[in-house]
């Protein structure tokens, strides 16, 4: 077993964690209820520092960092996993995460701010991005009620010119053409 990180080492026992990611979320969301505004820190054994606090809008935000930052790309690739992975087992996926691992980290250290789940689960019509979605998976695009029905109202439409074009070329090929002349 590898030795623990000096930064685990160098910290009170009170704010080393070492049982599992899942006990530890049951304990931010407890330390960032209880100690509003100033919240709750650990170290862990491979020396990350996982913090979650309440803002004065009740939203909890969760802090990951290192002291010292990775100085090579592979370094960078395993803070992103490691990122991912807090992200995934301390079930902040829904949140707002700053900055965002695509824009890429210039040091050892995230935040993620809670979105709540009721606007997690309303997500926004595809046509005027303002409504709410009416049936979510009904259509091929998810709108809202007023879309939904301008849409439908342009289909009727299309088909509508659809058929005309159709009538049309129908009337043009029942009309007789004169027959070419065989050159026999
Ligand atoms: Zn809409």
């Amino acid at each position: 077993m590898p030795d623990n990180h000096p930064d685990f080492d160098g910290t009170p026992a009170g704010h080393r964690w070492v049982q599992s990611l899942g006990e530890l979320r049951k304990e931010l969301l407890k330390g960032a209820r209880q100690h509003q505004g100033k919240g709750v820190w650990f170290i862990l054994p491979h020396g990350a520092l996982v913090a979650m606090s309440s803002r004065e809008d009740m939203r909890r935000v969760l802090r990951i960092a290192r002291r010292e930052s990775p100085t090579s790309d592979k370094g960078w690739e395993a803070w992103v996993r490691e990122v991912q992975t807090f992200a995934k087992h301390l079930e902040v996926e829904g949140w707002t995460q700053t900055p965002d691992s695509s824009e890429g980290f210039q040091k050892c250290e995230v935040l993620f701010t809670e979105v709540y789940s009721d606007e997690q689960d309303e997500p926004l019509c595809s046509r005027c991005k303002k409504a709410p979605v009416a049936d979510k998976g009904k259509f091929k695009e998810d709108l809202c009620v007023a879309c939904a029905i301008e849409l439908g109202n342009e289909e009727i439409h299309q088909k509508q010119l659809q058929r005309q074009k159709e009538n049309a070329e129908s009337t043009a090929r029942s009309t007789p053409k004169p027959k070419p002349k065989k050159h026999l």
